[in-house]
């Protein structure tokens, strides 16, 4: 395997995203409103609520929940609340408010057109459920960790001890003793922990001895209190509250392989003052394999792609958009991977993963060429075709094409090899191209000229 489709499943599963961009290849994102809906048909308890689009609606929505609502931007990036996405309304006419501020927001470059109003709770604890697939061992990763709420990535960064992993062989299937391992560092510490909140302990730390003993404790100073009074408890529901959440990381397993997830995640799983748990925010990505389900496909919000990812599949190319400066135009995804690799390798940054697919069009390299323009951090362009199938000559038809038609202003890099690869240097050999007579050579050349 590749570096980088190693590293891909390395940091899409471990979440060890340092400096290797999560290349998603073949996810339909929904929003979390609909994954909402998915997970309550397995009965996972989710919130109270409705998705609109007016700010008159989210009123009325806000009126019949009678209590106060939370108003959350349905967008489909993670991060809404940090960034505004997410606003509690104490009553309908603050929700009609505040749905119109948040209708009117653009959450990372999104424009927000839909909204969920949703009862607002109260939070005790926040817990982390997810599952993603790891291709190369074709297993399921279940992760949970107690420290919910932000994004798992920066759990994974910052506390790494914090998750808890399992593996499942889809074939043998979830199995009562991994539940455990996934649920018993959630609430050992508590279950474990003395406590006792009279009015006069409230407010105080623990001790320190004792969060070193129970790491996995996470006490919030106002709910509990350091042990040693004489009427000393354990911390309430411990036991039970185990017992639903294994309930829920089941249900949530069924909902993941019935509706061909590629990840299914709860964040927060929240722990209400009351001791209910509620899943707080909903996320599905589903598998681009299973979209001939057309219960699954119907669930695609056309607004929420990135435009030029929707572009790209709309004619019939492969594109999703990186961080770096060196793009690349390549047949084949194999190729294409390997050609970031490559370009990581040598000490560059792709702009972009785009593969041009087995069979050649000049039109193809026209949209290619159109669609990586636009991609403002763009220094250099890297052409790397092997011709089987795809004949180079096309190909070289199409970057005529393309350099009629528009005009590129960053320098191109080009190596055809295969079928009809004289014909296709006959074709360009006018042109102010870069010819590269080897990958690595290629590929050194484009990040060389990406540096001017
Ligand atoms: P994300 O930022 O896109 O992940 O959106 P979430 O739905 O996970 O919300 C982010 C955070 O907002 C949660 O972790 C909670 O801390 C907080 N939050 C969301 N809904 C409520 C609510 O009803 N009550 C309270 N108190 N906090 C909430
Ligand atoms: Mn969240």
């Amino acid at each position: 395997m590749n570096i980088l489709s190693q590293k891909f499943i390395l940091s899409s599963i471990l979440f060890l995203t340092s400096d290797i961009s999560i290349i998603k290849i073949k996810i339909m994102k929904i929003h979390e409103y609909q994954a909402r809906e998915i997970f309550a048909r397995y009965e996972i308890p989710v919130l109270q609520g409705e998705v609109c689009t007016t700010p008159e609606h989210a009123k009325e929505i806000a009126q019949k929940l009678k209590k106060s609502v939370v108003i959350k931007a349905q967008v489909q990036v993670g991060g809404r609340g940090k960034a505004g996405g997410i606003k509690l309304a104490k009553n309908p006419e603050e929700a009609e408010k505040l749905a119109k501020d948040i209708l009117g927001m653009q959450i990372k470059g999104i424009p927000v057109e839909k909204i969920m109003v949703a009862e607002a709770i109260d939070i005790k604890e926040e817990l982390y459920i997810g599952m993603v697939i790891d291709r190369a061992r074709k297993k399921i990763v279940l992760m949970t960790s107690e420290a919910g709420g932000v994004e798992i990535e920066e759990v994974a960064r910052e506390t790494p001890d914090k998750i808890h992993k399992v593996e499942v062989d889809p074939l043998i299937g979830l199995k009562g003793f991994q539940i455990q391992k996934l649920i018993a560092p959630l609430f050992e510490g508590l279950a474990n922990l003395k406590v006792c909140p009279t009015s006069k302990e409230k407010g105080q730390e623990l001790p320190p001895d004792l969060t070193k003993t129970h790491p996995s404790l996470k006490v919030k100073a106002e709910a509990f209190t350091y042990p040693g009074s004489k009427e000393a408890f354990t911390y309430p529901g411990s036991k039970k509250l185990g017992q639903e959440t294994g309930s829920i990381i089941r249900k949530l397993y069924q909902a993941f392989v019935e509706n061909s997830c590629s990840l299914a995640e709860i964040n927060p799983l929240v722990i209400t003052n009351e001791g209910k748990l509620l899943a707080c925010d909903t996320k599905i990505n589903i598998d681009d394999n299973a979209l001939f389900r057309e219960e699954l496909a119907n669930l695609r919000d056309p607004n929420a792609e990135d435009p030029l990812e929707l572009e790209a599949r709309q004619s019939d190319l492969s594109y999703v958009g990186l961080d770096g400066n060196v793009a690349c135009i390549v047949n084949g995804a194999g190729l294409a991977m390997t050609t970031m690799d490559l370009i990581k390798l040598e000490g560059g940054e792709p702009a972009n993963f785009l593969d041009v697919g087995g069979s050649s069009s000049p039109t193809k390299v026209v949209n290619a060429m159109r669609i990586i323009l636009t991609n403002k951090n763009v220094r250099s362009i890297l052409i790397n075709i092997f011709g089987g199938i795809t004949r180079c000559d096309d190909i070289a038809a199409g970057i005529i094409e393309a350099m009629n038609k528009m005009e590129v202003p960053y320098p191109i890099v080009v190596r055809l090899t295969g079928t009809n690869q004289e014909k296709a240097c006959e074709m360009l050999a006018n042109t102010d191209l870069h010819f590269a007579s080897s990958f690595t050579e290629g590929v050194k050349k484009a990040i060389e000229l990406a540096k001017k």
